[in-house]
């Protein structure tokens, strides 16, 4: 496989020009580009309105970088981890979350992360790769047909909260979203979408100039400089005046309200102070603020804020006419739930 060109890393020009060069006329090329991005071939066998000569070269050129799903496990409360490998045998995980009327996808964008945050769990396995943009794209639509198996309907939203940082792997997690959203594909809807980042402030400022349609979620979990410190490393980078700054302009360039998630940790950033820092903070735009409930995993250091503390801080921001939810973690018996994706049913080992 090592000599192969992976074709889902071709543009559709550029596979034009590819086959061009082999004599092949363009059609060929749109035929192709539509079994990778449309039909989500895992391999050129299927791609059966392709004459059987130009298949075989196709094979031993080039390769398709599929997923196979190696484990799934299911939730008291329904929701479903996978477990996804890649063709180089690198593990991630994906989850399902089942509402009323909806199933979202929790989906990753690199395998292992970067940042370290200190409450993560996926932190822990430090940093393999990123997803390229044919695996994150065959992460989601293997997601939504296993939606359409157990629970009857298709992905009502994809929520880019899995593994790793997908402002770190912007390049493939825009592809592979833009290519979910186009009408010969699942024909998401942007809307529908919604990144989270740790605080990568330069590529807030990109998705901003970009102007894609998705949702923007921040990852804060403290508006203290020192405590943020503490548990998200990335601060050090990008301090607080720094993301305040690109949240600004992304706002100014997209008018779109932004989500700030918030983990409560028991002691940590839950008292009253806590509290002020954040509605302080998030004055900077029309907001939405995720209160998250901690789950400890075993080897964690954080406690969860108890219940005192979790009213008193969701009373504090409501005082301030500010939308907060406190949002019951799913999946926690299975390790599905936030901070909690990290391999921990198979071994982790590559
Ligand atoms: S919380 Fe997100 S950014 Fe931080 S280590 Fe975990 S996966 Fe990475």
């Amino acid at each position: 496989m090592s000599s192969k060109i992976n074709i889902r890393a071709l543009n559709h020009e550029q596979m034009i020009a590819n086959f061009a060069n082999l004599g092949e006329p363009k059609f060929r090329a749109n035929q192709v580009y539509e079994w990778l991005w449309y039909k989500s071939a895992s391999n050129f066998e299927e791609m059966t309105n392709l004459p059987k000569a130009f298949r075989d070269f196709l094979d031993e050129n080039f390769f398709i970088d599929f997923l196979e799903i190696i484990f799934k496990q299911q939730s008291k409360d329904k929701t479903v981890k996978f477990l996804f490998q890649t063709a180089d045998s690198h593990n991630f995980e994906g989850v399902l979350i089942p509402n009323k009327d909806r199933v979202t996808a929790c989906i990753s964008t690199q395998v292992g992360c970067p940042l370290n945050c200190s409450f993560c769990a996926t932190g822990k396995l430090g940093f393999k790769r990123n997803l390229s943009a044919g695996e994150i794209f065959e992460q989601i639509f293997q997601l939504n047909k296993m939606s359409e198996q157990i629970f009857n309907r298709k992905l009502s939203n994809i929520v880019v909260m899995g593994m790793g940082e997908p402002l770190l792997n912007y390049e493939n997690t825009i592809k592979a979203l833009t290519h979910i959203s186009h009408e010969n594909s699942l024909h998401f809807s942007p809307q529908r979408i919604t990144l989270s980042t740790a605080g990568e402030a330069q590529g807030i400022k990109k998705l901003a100039d970009d102007n894609l349609k998705i949702n923007l979620s921040i990852s804060l979990h403290s508006a203290d400089n020192e405590k943020r410190n503490l548990i998200m490393p990335i601060n050090k980078k990008y301090d607080l005046d720094t993301l305040k700054n690109a949240i600004s302009y992304y706002y100014q360039k997209t008018k779109k309200r932004i989500t700030y998630e918030y983990l409560l940790l028991g002691g940590l950033n839950d008292s009253l102070e806590d509290a002020k820092k954040l509605t302080d903070f998030t004055k900077i735009s029309p907001c939405k603020i995720n209160l998250i409930e901690y789950n400890p995993s075993s080897e964690s250091k954080f406690t969860a804020s108890n219940k005192k503390n979790t009213e008193d801080f969701i009373n504090f921001i409501e005082n301030k006419n500010l939308i907060v939810t406190l949002r019951k973690s799913k999946g926690k018996d299975i390790s599905a739930a936030c901070g909690q994706l990290a391999n921990k049913n198979k071994n982790f080992n590559n």
